[in-house]
C-alpha cells in the first residue's frame, strides 16, 4: 500500500496536477515546524495561557453564573438567546454600520479601503432591499428552526447549559475543531453548488453580487443556506456536545468572519477579505474559508497570480493596499 501511495504521489508530481506534490511538501514543512515549535515551547505556552485564564476566569464564571441564575432553569430560552438572538444581534450591529457606509459612501476613512474601487458607489437600493429581505427570511425561517433542532440534539446527548463554564483549553480546542470542520464542509458543499446543474437553481443567487457587501454573506437560496452556511458551522458543537457559551462565541465568530469576507473593504488590522471577494469576482477560484483546501486542490492557482493575492495579507498600516500594491506597475509621479 505504501508503494502504491508513493506511485500515486510520484504520478501527481509528474503530472503536476495543480501543484499537489508542491502542496504536500509545503504542508509537511509547515506541520513539521509546528510540531518542533510546540515540542520546544509547548509547556511554557500552556503555562502562560493557563495563567491568563486563571486571572480572568473568575470574572467570566461570575458573569455566567449571573446569566445562568437569571434564567431559572429555562434552558431552552437560554439556548435560544445565546445561540440565536445574540449572534443575530452581533450580525446586525456590524452590518448596520457597514450598510451606513455602503449607502452614504461615508466616512471616506472606510471607503478608501474598498477592494473593487469602482463598485457599489453607492450601492443599488433595489438590489439591496431584495438582499436584506432574503437575509431576514433566512434568519427567521431557516436559522431559527435549525437552532431549535441543534438544541434538541445537543440536550439529548449532554447538558449544554450547565452552571460551570468549560476550561479555556477546552474552549480553544473546540474552536479549532469547529474551524477544521467548517473548512472541509464549506469547501466541498460550496464546490458542489458550483456544479452547473445545481448552480443555476441555487447558488447563482448568491453570486448576483460580483462585488459583495456585508449582508450578502447570508443572501442565498434557502437550500444553500441550510447546506453551505448553517451545517458546516452548527455541526461542530453538536458533535462535541459543546457548552452553550462556546457555541455562542463560535456562531458570533462565524457571522463576523463571513461578514468581513463579504464586506468589500480591506481594512487595517482585520482579516483579509481578498480571498472570498475574488471568488465573487471570478466564480471558479477560492471556494474555501481559510484556503487550505483550495491550495491542496489547486483551485487558487489563478488567484495566486493576481494583485489580489499579493494584497491578501493582514494590513498593518493605514495605507490602502490598492495604493501600496496598485493594479498597474507604479509609475514615477
Ligand atoms: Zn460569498
Ligand atoms: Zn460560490
Amino acid at each position: 500500500n505504501e508503494t502504491l501511495a508513493l506511485i500515486i504521489i510520484f504520478h501527481f508530481s509528474q503530472e503536476g496536477a495543480g501543484g499537489l506534490w508542491d502542496s504536500v511538501k509545503k504542508g509537511a514543512v509547515v506541520i513539521g515546524s509546528g510540531i518542533l515549535f510546540l515540542a520546544a515551547f509547548g509547556n511554557s505556552l500552556t503555562w502562560h495561557l493557563q495563567r491568563f485564564w486563571g486571572a480572568s476566569g473568575d470574572f467570566w464564571q461570575t458573569l455566567w453564573t449571573k446569566v445562568y441564575l437569571a434564567f431559572e432553569g429555562h434552558d431552552a430560552a437560554l439556548f435560544f438567546v445565546g445561540t440565536m438572538l445574540a449572534p443575530t444581534l452581533v450580525f446586525w450591529v456590524l452590518n448596520a454600520f457597514l450598510l451606513l457606509v455602503d449607502t452614504t459612501g461615508k466616512p471616506s476613512f472606510i471607503t478608501r479601503y474598498r477592494i473593487q474601487e469602482d463598485k457599489n458607489t453607492p450601492v443599488d437600493p433595489v438590489k439591496l432591499k431584495q438582499a436584506v429581505k432574503t437575509v431576514l427570511f433566512n434568519q427567521v425561517f431557516i436559522s431559527g428552526p435549525m437552532v431549535v433542532v441543534v438544541y434538541l440534539l445537543v440536550s439529548w446527548t449532554g447538558d449544554p447549559c450547565g452552571p460551570e463554564l468549560p476550561t479555556f483549553h477546552r474552549g480553544l480546542i473546540e474552536l479549532a475543531i469547529f474551524s477544521i470542520l467548517e473548512e472541509v464542509l464549506f469547501y466541498y458543499s460550496h464546490r458542489l453548488f458550483h456544479h452547473p446543474s445545481l448552480y443555476k437553481h441555487f447558488h447563482k443567487q448568491h453570486h448576483e453580487w460580483t462585488a459583495p457587501i456585508g449582508v450578502v454573506s447570508i443572501y442565498a437560496h434557502p437550500l444553500e443556506h441550510v447546506i453551505s452556511n448553517m451545517l458546516p458551522v452548527v455541526i461542530g458543537p453538536v458533535i462535541m456536545g459543546s457548552h452553550i457559551t462556546t457555541t455562542s462565541v463560535w456562531y458570533c465568530l462565524a457571522l463576523v468572519s463571513t461578514t468581513i469576507s463579504h464586506c468589500g473593504y480591506h481594512l487595517p488590522f482585520l482579516p483579509s477579505p481578498e480571498f472570498h471577494d475574488f471568488h465573487h469576482l471570478r466564480f471558479n477560484q477560492c471556494y474555501g474559508v481559510f484556503g487550505v483546501l483550495d491550495r491542496l486542490h489547486g483551485t487558487d492557482a489563478k488567484f495566486r497570480q493576481t494583485k489580489q493575492y499579493e494584497r491578501h495579507t493582514l494590513l498593518t498600516s493605514l495605507t490602502p493596499l490598492t495604493q501600496s500594491i496598485p493594479e498597474t506597475p507604479k509609475k514615477c509621479q
